[in-house]
């Protein structure tokens, strides 16, 4: 698997098969995470607040659909700015909690390495 499927399956960053989430998707907890993988035993959560900088990926992420969002609706849909808006809100509560889960997953693609030789051996030493 490469690295963009891995990251839009959310899976984990170490090995790309396990996944980071626990299914099925609970609404009161949107980003209950495993703690560990569980095909490579990779920590997911390094440290407390490991996450803390995918905050800024969602605020990115948030701000460029706010500006595709309204420009593509007002300059070429020729919508009012109230429907352009209207719209905005229905993505942001459709996406809200895919967006925080897809900024986790990016950020620890970013920063955990590929590995999948130590995937294979945490298996075999668990
Ligand atoms: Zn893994």
């Amino acid at each position: 698997m490469n690295k963009i499927s891995s990251i839009f399956k959310m899976k984990c960053p170490q090995c790309r098969e396990g996944d980071m989430f626990k299914k099925p998707f609970n609404f009161s907890k949107p980003l209950d995470m495993h703690e560990r993988c569980e095909v490579c035993n990779n920590k997911l959560e390094p440290e407390p607040g490991y996450y803390f900088g995918a905050m800024f990926i969602s605020y990115i992420w948030t701000g460029w659909l706010c500006i595709f969002t309204v420009g593509v609706t007002i300059i070429f849909l020729k919508w009012s700015i109230g429907q352009s808006f209207a719209l905005l809100i229905g993505l942001f509560l459709v996406s809200f909690f895919w967006v925080m889960r897809i900024s986790r997953s990016i950020y620890a693609h970013l920063d955990m390495k590929y590995n999948p030789d130590i995937a294979n051996q945490s298996i075999h030493t668990k």
